[in-house]
């Protein structure tokens, strides 16, 4: 389970490491609009609002939690397919679904990816130049009470300074908690 503020580089960092492991990657469904570049059903499944209150009526959804104004959620029936299967699964949610995965998976790995500072979170949401300036403030606002908060539901906590290195860091700390896992 991989959180952390919006732009700090949750996505590039999956990316590099699916070269490294294996492991099944939970596409959300969500409302918000695609962006540029986004594509629909791999990157995330787009909704509309009514689909969207549907699936939670349905109980298809493992978690959800709405976030700048939009409504994200974790498809239950793959993740519940793969975990049977005995795979790795991944989700990349915000702290509010980290919170209910918690409760549902205790024994879940729960890692926080921090910026190094939110200036440099500012730069990065920026950079990537897809976000209106009054969704980076709103943001970085979430950011500041996300770090705040984050020791109250994840284990590990990541700082995304180096690319690369960040990327080593959670694979190792993945591959860690293998082990710590098969010495109980
Ligand atoms: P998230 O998935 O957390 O919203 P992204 O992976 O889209 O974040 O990254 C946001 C922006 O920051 C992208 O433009 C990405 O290239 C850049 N970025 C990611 N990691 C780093 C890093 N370690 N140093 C500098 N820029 C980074
Ligand atoms: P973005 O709009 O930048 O892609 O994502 C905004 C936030 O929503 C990020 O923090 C991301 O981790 C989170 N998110 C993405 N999918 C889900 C989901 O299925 N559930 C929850 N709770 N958060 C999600």
């Amino acid at each position: 389970m991989v959180s952390g503020p919006s732009g700090v580089g949750k996505s590039s960092i999956i990316d590099r490491l699916a070269r490294r492991r294996r492991f099944r990657f939970s596409v959300s469904v969500t409302t918000r609009s695609p962006r540029p570049g986004e594509r629909d059903g791999v990157d995330y499944v787009f909704s509309d609002r009514e689909t969207f209150m549907s699936l939670v009526a349905e109980d298809a959804l493992l978690e959800w939690a709405e976030f700048g104004g939009n409504l994200y959620g974790t498809p239950r029936r793959p993740v519940e397919e793969w975990l049977a299967a005995g795979d790795d699964v991944l989700l990349d949610i915000e702290i509010d679904g980290a919170r209910q995965i918690r409760d549902t998976f205790p024994t879940a790995l729960f890692l926080f990816i921090a910026p190094p500072g939110l200036e440099e979170l500012r730069r990065r949401l920026q950079g990537r130049g897809d976000t209106s300036e009054g969704d980076i403030r709103l943001r970085l606002e979430r950011a500041r009470r996300d770090l705040a908060s984050a020791p109250e539901v994840f284990d590990v906590l990541v700082v995304n300074r180096d690319l690369e290195r960040a990327v080593d860091l959670v694979d190792a700390v993945i591959g860690c908690d293998g082990r710590v896992v098969d010495s109980r």
